[in-house]
């Protein structure tokens, strides 16, 4: 890949001398697009949060420099120095734009579903009516006379003197853009996908992984109108109007969701073909009109009932058959070498109550799903959770990590009150969790996942990954979610893809997550279902092996063999209420226990 990419440059740089002007000119678009349709690749292909808004943030890029640098808006005489340099300019529309977007992402982000989205297309409309509204900024006319970009004293007034300045920005914001997926901070926002709860279970604070993505993309996107005014000399709203942003949306999903070399590819095709198109059409059917729009309609949704993961799923697919398998098999992005280990909890001694539950309860509407349920759990403890189907196990499990608040009742985390508060915030204190049903990211490798489960054990920002300042720190996040997957024995998929793992392998991928945090309590929901007897046999070692530790564990477990060679205790559901306590022997015998599980199915 790394190869790929110099070629690319390469291209890139010798472009304007071999190709004719005219090309150099729709490259610079390319270039202009692709770099808003790379903020959107992040925000919607990988964040998974649509907007159909980004123009606008082009608007104001453009507007801001447009401004000041023709002198429409004056400046207070402090900075009369500044008033005509294109770069303050690009200073100003960036800070100007962070202001927007932080005040647009509090208000809209937080929507769900088909929410958002319309909120995008509500203030993209409402900046774009505004960019047409002042006199001052032209109104529908528009502000001409933009000065040319000097750099070095060089101006930039041609479109090829452009185009170099046009792709040094977008190329940076790709490999920072890439960078920064390729990190701590990153998988926090490629988590985004997998679901808030698995992410904030891991430490993730989901909210601002939000607001970032939002933030760079729209940053991105300003950056773009800035190069666009100096390029064009002149600007008018008509550009930063909603069929823009509904544009760039389709170069960043028709390029490929989630790939950054995708969204410069959808920009490339987006841009190329209604070109060729406008100039075939018409010819060819012998009339003049918008056929571009309509065949190009149908072309999209072609391409997106083909390949979900638009082009550059399909050419990597393509790739996958025609190359020999060794260039495009996944190379270990980073070989995990060793490093320095992270520093660990202190563990509670031995006997420490770590985790008690008192009188909780949970209602759902008319269901009780826990009915005033008392917990302790020890450090260097196996304690089983056990009961027939719908008792209220997992619901327990929710009340105790922080995923859900229970309608009444008490839970301590080593003496602390933690009832009602964040999952992350919980994780924090030592904490984690495996899920019943599987939450992890399929198209992320196995290392990957378990890295999002040592999230807080890192603290490098988006900068410092974007700009690979990170990766010291990134070394030894790997190295330790290598050493958890080695441990649970999935070393030989350490760089598979999660997906790729059968359901009882990605319960143990869930467990080296969870143990990737360093926690002193485990929640297990049903860590051996769907694995074969060997496995189990390796996962009750592994168990041990954390009690011996010190580590406090709470196990739902169905299969009855696997807890009672296992666990020093048991507590027994049934209806939401603790219906026995006890060791394994004296719980097996218990008539009630027999009763529940005999009236009720297991599995
Ligand atoms: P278990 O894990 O012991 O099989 P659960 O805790 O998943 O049982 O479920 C206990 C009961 O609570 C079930 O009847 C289930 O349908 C109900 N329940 C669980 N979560 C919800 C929810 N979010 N809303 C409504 N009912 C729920
Ligand atoms: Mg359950």
């Amino acid at each position: 890949m790394k190869k790929g990419l110099l070629v690319f440059i390469l291209l890139l740089a010798v472009a304007p001398w071999v190709v004719p002007p005219f090309y150099v000119t729709l490259l610079n678009y390319i270039g202009l697009y692709g770099l808003v349709a790379l903020g959107l690749m992040l925000l919607t292909g990988v964040g998974g949060l649509t907007s159909f808004g980004q123009a606008a943030f082009v608007g104001l890029g453009a507007y801001t420099t447009a401004a000041l640098s023709t002198g429409v808006i004056e400046l207070p005489a402090a900075f009369a120095w500044s008033q005509h340099s294109p770069w303050i300019a690009l200073a100003a529309g960036l800070l100007l734009t962070l202001a927007v977007a932080l005040i647009l992402g509090a208000l809209t982000l937080r929507l769900s579903g088909h929410y958002l989205p319309l909120g995008t297309i509500a203030w993209g409309i409402s900046l774009y009516y505004m960019f047409g509204t002042f006199e001052r900024l032209g109104g529908q006319t528009g502000m001409s006379g933009i000065p040319p970009i000097s750099v070095f004293g060089y101006q930039l007034t041609t479109a090829n003197q452009m185009y170099y300045l046009i792709w040094v920005f977008a190329l940076v914001a790709a490999l920072t853009t890439q960078n920064l997926l390729d990190s701590r901070q990153g998988r926090a926002i490629r988590a985004l996908k997998g679901g808030v709860v698995m992410a904030e279970a891991m430490g993730v604070n989901t909210a601002r992984s939000r607001m970032v993505i939002f933030v760079i993309a729209a940053l991105q996107a300003c950056a773009s109108g800035w190069l666009y005014a100096h390029l064009q000399r002149f600007v008018n709203p008509s550009p930063f109007s909603l069929q823009y942003g509904i544009d760039y949306l389709f170069m960043a999903v028709v390029g490929g969701a989630g790939q950054v070399w995708g969204a410069f590819l959808g920009a490339g095709v987006i841009t190329v073909l209604k070109q060729w198109l406008q100039d075939l059409l018409p010819s060819l059917l012998g009339r003049t009109g918008n056929f571009e729009m309509i065949v190009f309609g149908a072309l999209l949704v072609l391409l997106l009932q083909r390949s979900r993961s638009g082009l550059w799923g399909l050419l990597a697919r393509l790739a996958a058959k025609v190359l020999p398998k060794r260039t495009v098999q996944r190379a270990p992005p980073t070989p995990v070498a060793s490093a320095d280990p992270l520093p660990r909890r202190a563990m509670p001694p031995r006997g420490e109550v770590v985790l008690q539950a008192r009188a909780v309860t949970r209602r759902f509407g008319g269901l009780v799903a826990n009915n005033a349920m008392d917990l302790t759990v020890h450090a260097g403890e196996i304690l089983a959770l056990i009961g027939p189907n719908g008792a209220g196990k997992s619901t327990m499990f929710n009340q105790l990590s922080g995923v859900d608040t229970p309608t009444s009742g008490e839970v301590l985390f080593r003496g602390q009150a933690i009832t009602g508060r964040d999952s992350r915030d919980i994780a924090r204190l030592g904490l984690s969790r495996s899920f019943q049903h599987v939450r992890l990211m399929p198209e992320m490798s196995v290392l990957e996942n378990v890295a999002i489960g040592a999230h807080l054990r890192g603290s490098r920002g988006v900068l410092a990954s974007a700009w690979r300042l990170d990766r010291a720190e990134e070394k030894r996040l790997l190295a330790e979610a290598a050493v958890q997957v080695e441990r649970v024995g999935l070393k030989e998929h350490m760089y598979a893809d999660a997906g790729s793992l059968a359901l009882g392998q990605q319960r143990t991928l869930e467990i080296a997550r969870a143990l990737a945090s360093d926690p002193s309590l485990l929640l297990l929901d049903e860590p051996a279902a769907g694995l074969r007897l060997q496995e189990k046999q390796a996962l009750g070692e592994l168990l041990r092996k954390l009690r011996g530790e010190g580590m406090a564990i709470l196990l739902v477990e169905h299969d009855m063999d696997f807890v009672m060679g296992l666990v020093d205790r048991v507590v027994v559901m049934d209806f939401g209420q603790k219906i026995a306590e006890g060791l394994p022997d004296e719980v097996q015998k218990n008539p009630a226990v027999l009763e529940a599980y005999l009236g009720g199915v297991d599995e």
